[in-house]
This record gives structure tokens, sequence and C-alpha cells, in this order.
């Protein structure tokens, strides 16, 4: 015999009862039906009685809900001439409940036993129902009354069975009907009393597992609304996926650790007569499904699945007086069994010096005054300090078989979540070493399990995601090459990068699943929030995302605020925007040290010459243990581009503007012209070399004339750049005397650092710049005659952007 499952969704609506009763007549061999209420209901039974308690007279509508849902499936699925009597069935039933809340309302008086009897009602209301539509669909069918089969003790509401007895029950009942299909309400039993109790939260798992046993069955299959147990909660983590084939210990730990596709008891009854449990997909019957059996794969993944178990609270006895003394932990569980606390975690720090156990929140007060109770006279003596209780936590765990013989899992772990600045409270690592467990905090639950299941189940895939703040010229080319890379990445590189954030000066729009970079523009546009850097702030915090990179393509003197909190969250910061490494020295100096300390990149390669590879040049220089003695540049595409087309045939006035057109110059070409911008680029390089300075170090020797440097407007200072076009004139006019080329030089040498237009003579190799090109002279120990040149396109938006995505892959190598 087969006894077969199914679940709340899967009885949940007239249609999938449909789908039930195709799944039982498919069935060659005679079966055991064992059904839940329909989904939902068990909560709204619960939600009534809380209210009848608190004389809320909105019972009394979540009552007639109960009756809609009932009487509206019933209709789905019975011929007119059989729904009269169901329906009489329900109501009758439903009667017998208003009774009852009544009855709770008035004595303002709910027992754990009134509320077995109340929340029975859904499975005896759906086992009716379906029994019904089975006799129509010509099945020979009979309804038993699990109820009177299920012996248990008086925990009504998490009823202990008496296995023997209730297995002689069942097996009678079963053998005594010629019947093709036996129904069973699931989760319902009795006492010796006969009075109903309950098998706990999700016991209908259980009820069938017990029916398995007595009828020895071949295969207990749980019909679910999931195409079986996943790798992790498929609900959290989007890339989980069915496990095919697990072991009962496996299937167990995790179940234990909050797997609630199946309800942990279930297991330990087939166990016993190694019946193989199946579980499948009431919606999506043709998918395989996972199946349980005693043996454990070896091949296939190590960690079998990951789950995590919410609303635990951690306990923490400790005291000097705990060291050496026999007893205390015998002390410890004793007060908590005495008052039915259920121990889900414990570790005893090696010192003995503290005890750490997790317990569900709920039961978190009663264990503070059972324990401090229990401990009153040490307290007093100051040998044991009181319980200490903290809450809003979770446990997370890895399970599987063969962990125990595979070194570098627990490692892997730990550091995956330490990247992901996951705090971890406590481990346990079962002697079995079946589970690694850890308790963090319930807020990073999400990101824990997603980065874990990246790991241990993705190939790999590592899933970056980016916050990109500023979209105009250079973000914009960024956006497109992200989308236009993605598959590339994806397959070659195994990263996959998401953007889950854009915003500009005016809107920016969020979307944890990805913004979708074809349309990203009209989104924005249409769904886009007021944009507000702050908001931003605790939006990228809330979505506590694994590694999240906060872009900033923007030239904004305040968003750099934002990089310390990015930092100290373990967000990468990428940045085109110069502000943060060329202001204070104990600011630059602070980031790098966060960055280094919370593990979050802090990278700016586009800081200094666009996308060529300087900065990372001179990293490598340093922590290779090189010294840099001189550096010679021309780091200004801007400045370059300007010289380089001031000629007789067009005015200064006219090339600045042409740059600007173009998109060599700053915003404001104030920050070019001044020199501003190359005292920054070369301020940044000194501060990677390793040279502590300021931007007041570097001398600045402007070729600007002074009613220039005083302007006050962009436009005002472009007119003066009109009226003083015979200023601009002579300096050309003296460099092509001197057989020489203008170029704007930045120069460190011996502690200092200067900026300035120079006359380049033929020989030099600056003379041949073209266009907006960089180049950079490092002379250091190891290239002392013959500096390591880095030369190349230096400014334009396109290459900016490929150096910032540069970035964005090297945060995916941390
Ligand atoms: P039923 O009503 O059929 O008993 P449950 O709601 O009790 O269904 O259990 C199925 C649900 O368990 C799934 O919809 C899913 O949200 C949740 N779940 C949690 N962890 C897992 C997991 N590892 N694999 C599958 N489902 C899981
Ligand atoms: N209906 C019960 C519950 O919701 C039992 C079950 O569905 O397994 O907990
Ligand atoms: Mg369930």
């Amino acid at each position: 015999m087969i006894v077969s499952k199914f679940g709340g969704t899967s009885v949940g609506s007239a249609e999938n009862i449909k789908k039930v009763i195709q799944i039982v007549q498919s069935k060659s061999e005679a079966s055991a039906v064992v059904v839940s209420a329909l989904g939902g209901v068990t909560n709204l039974l619960i939600k009534a009685s809380q209210q009848a308690l608190e004389n809320n007279v909105n019972y009394a509508d979540i009552v007639d809900e109960i009756e809609d849902r009932h009487f509206q499936t019933i209709e789905g699925l019975l011929h007119h001439d059989n729904q009269t009597v169901c329906k009489a069935e329900v109501a009758k039933k439903l009667n017998q409940l208003k009774d009852i809340l009544n009855g709770v309302a008035l004595l303002n008086d709910l027992s754990e036993k009134t509320t077995a009897r109340i929340v029975s009602l859904g499975e005896q209301l759906s086992s009716f129902i379906i029994h019904q539509s089975m006799l129509q669909a010509g099945i020979k069918a009979q309804l038993v009354n699990s109820s009177e089969c299920i012996k248990t003790d008086d925990q009504f509401l998490n009823a202990q069975v008496e296995l023997e007895k209730t297995y002689g029950n069942i097996k009678a009942k079963i053998k005594e009907s010629d019947a093709q299909v036996h129904i069973l309400p699931g989760f319902i039993a009795s006492n010796n009393k006969g009075e109903i109790t309950t098998l706990g939260r999700g016991g209908s798992d259980f009820t069938a597992a017990l029916v398995a046993n007595a009828v020895s069955a071949s295969l207990l299959e749980i019909w679910t609304d999931v195409s079986g147990m996943f790798t992790a909660n498929p609900q959290l983590v989007r890339q989980a996926y069915p496990i095919e084939e697990i072991s009962y210990q496996e299937a167990m730990e995790l179940s234990h650790f909050g797997a609630k596709v199946l309800y942990p008891p279930t297991i330990q009854p087939v166990l016993d007569k190694n019946i193989p449990i199946l579980i499948k997909n009431t919606m999506a019957a043709e998918d395989k499904g996972t199946l349980i059996t005693e043996k454990s794969l070896v091949s296939g993944s190590i960690v079998k699945g990951i789950s995590h178990i919410g609303d635990i609270a951690l306990l923490t006895l400790e005291g000097n007086g705990m060291v050496g003394v026999p007893g205390i932990s015998k002390r410890l569980f004793g007060a908590l069994a005495q008052n039915n606390i259920n121990v889900k975690f414990i570790t005893q720090a090696s010192s003995e010096h503290s005890i750490c156990i997790a317990i569900d929140s709920n039961e978190s007060t009663l264990a503070k005054q059972a324990v401090d109770a229990a401990f009153e006279f040490e307290i007093l003596q100051h040998k044991v300090n009181p319980l200490i209780v903290e809450d809003g936590l979770a446990i997370i765990a890895l399970v599987g078989d063969h962990m125990k013989s595979h070194q570098g899992i627990s490692g892997k772990m730990f550091s995956e979540l330490g990247n992901n600045n996951v705090n971890i409270r406590a481990i346990a690592q079962g002697s079995t070493e079946k589970n690694i467990s850890a308790v963090i905090n319930e807020k990073d639950v999400r990101k824990a399990l997603n980065s874990l299941h990246a790991v241990f189940f993705e190939d790999q895939i590592k899933q970056i995601n980016l916050f990109v703040v500023g979209i105009g010229n250079v973000g914009g080319k960024l956006v497109e090459q992200i989308r236009s890379q993605y598959k590339y990445l994806l397959e070659n590189l195994h990263l996959n990068i998401r953007v889950v954030a854009v915003a500009n000066s005016r809107k920016m729009l969020f979307d944890p699943s990805g913004v979708d970079l074809e349309k990203w523009e009209d989104e924005l546009d249409a769904k886009g929030l007021s944009s507000d850097m702050s908001a931003f702030m605790v939006k990228m915090k809330e979505l506590n995302l694994r590694n999240s990179v906060f872009v900033d393509n923007t030239a904004n003197q305040d968003v750099p605020d934002l990089y310390e909190a990015c930092l100290k969250h373990s967000i990468a910061v990428v940045a085109c925007n110069k502000i943060a490494c060329s202001s204070s020295l104990d600011n630059y100096k602070n980031l790098k040290y966060l960055s280094r300390k919370y593990n979050a990149p802090f990278l700016f390669e586009t800081n200094v010459g666009a996308g060529l590879p300087i900065i990372d040049t001179l990293n490598n220089l340093i922590s290779s243990g090189d010294e840099i003695t001189e550096i010679q540049a021309v780091l200004s595409g801007s400045l370059n581009f300007i010289f380089n087309n001031f000629s007789a045939d067009s005015s200064f006035y006219n090339v600045v503007e042409q740059a600007g057109i173009e998109g060599y110059t700053e915003p404001d070409p104030r920050i070019d012209l001044s020199g501003i911008d190359v005292m920054r680029k070369i301020l940044i390089l000194m501060r990677e070399s390793g040279m502590p300075c300021e931007l007041d170090d570097i001398e600045n020797d402007s070729f600007l004339p002074q009613v220039s440097l005083d302007a006050n407007t962009v436009p005002d200072f472009m007119e003066t750049l009109k009226q003083a076009s015979q200023h601009f004139e002579d300096l050309r006019t003296k460099a092509e005397a001197a057989d020489s080329r203008l170029k704007y030089v930045a120069s460190y040498k011996n502690g200092k650092a200067k900026v300035g237009l120079q006359h380049i003579p033929k020989e030099h190799p600056f003379y041949n710049l073209d266009g907006k090109d960089n180049i950079v002279l490092f002379y250091t120990n190891r290239y002392k005659d013959q500096p390591l040149i880095i030369k190349g396109a230096g400014a334009g938006a396109e290459v900016t952007a490929s150096g910032i995505f540069g970035d964005i892959i090297r945060t995916g190598n941390k």
C-alpha cells in the first residue's frame, strides 16, 4: 500500500483537489490518503480563537470566511445534488465552532484543550469534502476517523503518540474495510479520555508517517506545493533547486533546522520500517521530487542543503563559579525541561566559563525566570551571572552526511559569512558532523542563505549587486557595457552582475531582482522616487544584499560622504569621483582602513588616467616591495586635448568650448584649467605610493590670467578666456619659438610635487602625446634609469566607464 499525504495548498481549492483525485486515481494499488486542512484554515481558526478570547466580535466574520472557503470548494467540486448534504455538514460543524467560540468569549478562557478542539476542525472539514468528491468520482473510498485511531498523551497542542496502540488501531481500521482508498484527516488525534488532541503545526506529515508504519507501506508520498526538498528555502533563495536524493538523517537535520516542507517527527516512524519518502508537487506532478531513503549518496554535493530557523533567542549562562563544578549543565537543562522548553542548539566554551543555548524566542521570558530561579543561590553569591537573553536571532545550518570526511567546509562557511559582514554569535558542530550551525542576526538570514548557497551549490557563480549613482555620460556608458558584457562575464568569469539600483540627481530606482538594463531610463522616469542620498543609503542597508557595490560615477561633493557608511556595512565602493581620495589625508586614510577592516574593496582606478591601469600598476609595484622615487606625468586628458588643438587657426576659447561639448572636461571647466584636477590626481598617486600629503603641499603654477582665476561662474569664466585671448596666444607663440609644445605636467620628486604648464622639447616622451592621451613615468628603485611608462587614452566616457567596470570586476575577486 502507498500512503499519500496532501498538504494545505494541495487541498486548498476545488481545482487543486481535482488534481489530488487524479493523482489518487492513477495508483494501481490501494492507498491511504492523509489530508491537511484547506491552506490557511488552521491559521484562521487560531486567529478566531484568539479574537474570541479578547472578546473581539470579529471572530464571527472569520467563521463566515471559513464557511465561504469551504462552500466555494464544495461548489467547484460536487454536483448540485451532492452539494446540499455536504454544505449542511460543514454548516453544522461551523455552528458548533461558533458555540465554542462564544463560550471562549463569555468565559474569557481558552485552554489548550479547547484550542485543540477548535483547530482540529480544519482537517475534519477537508477530509469530509474530499471523501465526498472521491465517492462522486466513483472511487471506493472510506473516511477513517484518525482522531479515534491515533492515541496520545494530554499535551493537547503537541501531543506525544502512543505508538503501538496507534499502529494497532490504524491497521485494524484499514484492514476491516475493502475500500480502495482510505481517507484520513491529518494532524488530529485523541487522548485516552477520547478528548481531541493535535500533533503540532505541520503535523499532518506525521499522521501520514504513522499510517505508513502501521500498514507497512511500500512508499510514503508527501504531496506539497514545491517540487521536493530544496537545497534551501525556495522562498528566500531564488537559486535553490530540489535535491533528488537524500538520506533520512540529512532530511531529518534539514527539517529540524527549519525546512518546513517536512515536519521533523515524520521521519522516525518510516525510518523504523525503512519505508522511502517521496516529496512531490501536486501542482507539477511530472516533476521528479525528492526521494528520501536510508542510503546516503556520496556523489554530488557534499553539503546537501542549508536551512534556518527564525525567532531564536540565545541564552548565555556564565560566571567564574561555574568552572570545574559538576552538575551545572544538568541543573540548567533540568530547569528548561521542567518548563517544556525545547533546546535547539548548545555550545559550551572549553573554559567551562559559559554555556550558550538557543531556544524559541517566545519561550525566552519563561526560560529566564526558570534559570535565574534555579541558580538563585549562585547568583546571590556572584558565582553565576543572571541569565543573559538575546532576541532577534536565527540559526542557519549546513547539512550533509559526508561533510565529516571533507576538510574546509566550516572554513568556507565562516569566511563567506565574514566576507558578507554577517556577525556570528555562536557556532555548533554536531559530533557526527552531519550539520554545522551558527547563530546569526535574523536580519542577515536572507543574505547568509544566499551567499552560502552560492558558494556550496551554484557552480561558483558569484552574484555582484550594484548600486549605481550617476548615470549621465559615464554612468550611462557603464550600464551599457554591463548590459552587453553580462553573458560573457557569467559564462567566462562566473560573475552575475546585477544593477539593483540606479540614481541620478533627480530620481532613484531600486529593484532587488535586478533593474532591466534594456529600459532602465523609462523605468526610472516612471517608477523612480525622488533622489535622496541618505534614503539611498538606508535602502541599501535594508536590502542587505551580499557582494553589494556602491558605484559613484558623479563628480559630486556630497556623494562621497556615504563611502564610510558603505564600507562599514561591507559594501564595496567603486568611484571615479576623486573628491574622497583627494580630501583630507585623515579621511583618505580612514576609508582605506575601513576597507581593510570590513573586507570591502574601495577602488578608484579611474581617479587617475580614466581606464588606464595606473593605480593598479602602482599598487603592484608597492606591494612587491618597490619604492617610487619620481613621477612625471601628463594627467589631464582635457588639458592635453586643449593644448593639442590650440593653434593659430582656433582660439583658446573655442578649443575649451569644443572640449566641453565633446565631454573631455569636467562639467565645470575651471576644475581642469585651474590645475586643481591634476593636483588631485598627483596627490592620489603620491598617497597610493605611501606618501602622506595634503593638496596644499602641491605647488600650482597656474597659466591662467588673474581675471580667469577670479571668475565666479562658468559663463563668466568662459568670457574671460575670450577677453584674455592675447595672453594665451603669447603662451603658444613662446613655446613654438622654443621649438617646443605646451603640456600640462605633474611631477613628483624628493617629497615635493608640482603642477604647471611646461615647454616640452621634441626628444621628450611627452612631445608626441596625442589628443586626450595621458602618460605617466614611474621612476622607482627597480626602474631607475628607464622609467615604467603607462600611456593611452586618459579621458572620455567610454574609457572611464570601462575602468569603473574593471574595478567592479576586481571587487568580485576579493
Ligand atoms: P504543506 O501545506 O504541503 O504541508 P508546507 O507549507 O508545510 O506545505 O511546506 C512547504 C513549504 O515549505 C514550501 O512552500 C516552502 O516555502 C517551505 N520550505 C522551507 N524550506 C524548504 C526547503 N528546504 N525545501 C522545500 N520547501 C521548503
Ligand atoms: N493543518 C495543520 C497546520 O496547518 C497541519 C498540517 O497542515 O500539517 O499546521
Ligand atoms: Mg506541512
